[in-house]
């Protein structure tokens, strides 16, 4: 790529880890309570979620894993940081800790009965006649659940000749491209599982929510063994017709679960649990600590199935640290809208008793709600944002240093800032806010990862 001819002051083009376009704070409907507020009234910016939102034009994987333990997600090429404090369903960041990750009988029970299902019963039978395990291997199998060995014990290129299975069944990872058949399934799912309507579900959707992701896809090769990173679509192949895709972003030390859909036919064998299993064992065989099933909202029966999975942890929104979730946190979530840990431990509150947690549930106040004028950042005391003064010592205009092409506009040439507005000065109609969004951008992401991105204003 050529030089960048601009006449930024700084005239080393640099290698950014992200690309980034400032979007800002927002409040918008909740999908999870539909809260009274929302209800009453429909009008732009009434309601329980308020998130900070930027958009992605170029990512690492290591940067997003590094926003994620941040409490950023994406959704397309859309990245969101939710404000757990001002929300009626605060949003908390899971992983589950892959290799320690121990099987309930229910989910043992999904992958066997599945496993069973496409090899039948002739080919169970046939290939112990001609393959007899050894008695310590066949008590080892029957014994341990070997996650790794049991979600690929039915694939395809797993089975041992001559005899045939009752169906074929295959998994492979594709890159995150748009297909006809993959939207097909995709229209399956929404209509069937999701109920939506056909206006509700396009081609044009599809390609937006989950394919073309700005991660960026690569393969290396770490102690011999071969290393996927960005994001792919993990297709699963039934006597050869595509049944269902996993949208997966896979990261230096996480794979990170964005979507899993499958066809109406498979829903009698737990798909979402199968999913959950191939994924965490791919998480160890990427050589993983991590698996991230997304956001986990307390007291949402949609997402009770995420703490299912053990032993999962929960990060903490004011310190970034990572709490095992465990009885005495779900006590505190039980009693408490928001919560962090850290901050809980500080003060020295302890867990409520189950009494306690569920007498304080039902006393709990209506949800915050933003009437959609005051959304400048600073004001709303966003857990984990950093303060005014923690950003006056941050370069802004590092953030605009060349890149590529080249930076799209000159900190120097941005008029009218005369420093970080005080938290509730809001904003003016038509005065610039170029620097405020810069300043709000790193407030959310914090100075180090700041340090390592570029902001491009030209990509929406
Ligand atoms: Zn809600």
């Amino acid at each position: 790529m050529s030089s960048p001819t601009n006449s930024n002051s700084s005239t080393t083009t640099i290698v950014p880890d992200a690309v980034l376009g400032p979007i800002g704070y927002h409040a918008h409907s909740c999908g999870y309570c539909k809260s009274k507020a929302e209800r009453r009234s429909s009008s732009r910016g009434s309601s329980g979620s308020p998130s900070y939102y930027a958009s992605s034009k170029y990512l690492t994987p290591k940067f997003y894993e590094d926003l994620i333990c941040r409490g950023w997600r994406r959704s397309g090429t859309l990245l969101y940081k939710p404000d757990l404090r001002n929300a009626c369903c605060p949003h908390y960041t899971l992983r589950l800790d892959a290799p320690a990750f121990k099987a309930t009988k229910d989910q043992r029970q999904a992958q066997n009965r599945f496993n069973h299902y496409i090899l039948g019963d002739e080919y169970i039978k046939e290939t112990a006649k001609l393959h007899p395990k050894s008695k310590a291997e066949a008590a080892r199998y029957k014994q341990t659940f070997d996650l790794c060995e049991r979600v690929h014990e039915s694939e395809l290129s797993y089975l041992q000749e001559p005899t045939k299975p009752a169906h074929e069944f295959a998994v492979t990872l594709d890159p995150d491209t748009f297909t006809e058949e993959k939207y097909l399934l995709y229209e399956n799912y929404q209509r069937i599982v999701h109920k939506e309507g056909p206006d509700d579900i396009s081609r044009h959707g599809f390609r937006n929510f989950l394919c073309s992701s700005k991660i960026k896809r690569s393969t290396t090769i770490v102690d011999g063994k071969e290393k996927k990173l960005g994001s792919y679509h993990q297709c699963y192949r039934l006597d050869g017709r595509l049944v269902a895709i996993g949208v997966l972003d896979l990261l230096p030390n996480a794979i990170s679960a964005v979507y899993f859909m499958y066809h109406e036919d498979l829903h009698t064998w737990s798909p979402g649990k199968l999913s959950a299993l191939r994924e965490t064992a791919l998480a160890i065989e990427q050589g993983c600590r991590w698996y991230m099933m997304g956001f986990y909202i307390h007291g949402c029966t949609k997402m009770k199935y995420k703490a299912d999975y053990h032993p999962q942890y929960i990060l903490d929104p004011e310190k970034y640290t990572w709490d095992l979730l465990d009885d005495d946190l779900k006590l505190r979530m039980d009693a408490r809208r928001y919560v962090s840990l850290s901050s809980e431990k500080a003060r020295g509150i302890p867990a409520p008793t189950k009494e306690e947690a569920e007498a304080a549930a039902a006393s709990r106040s209506p949800p915050p709600t933003n009437d959609g004028d005051d959304l400048n950042l600073l004001s709303q005391n966003m857990p984990g944002a950093l303060t005014a003064d923690e950003l006056e010592a941050f370069d802004l205009g590092s953030l605009l240093r060349p890149y590529g092409r080249g930076a799209v506009i000159r900190f120097s040439d941005i008029d009218g800032w005369e420093g970080y507005p005080e938290p509730g000065d809001g904003r003016t109609d038509g005065e610039p806010v170029i620097k405020q969004a810069l300043g709000d951008l790193v407030a959310v992401v914090g100075t180090e990862l700041a340090g390592r991105l570029v902001v491009d204003f030209a990509q929406r």
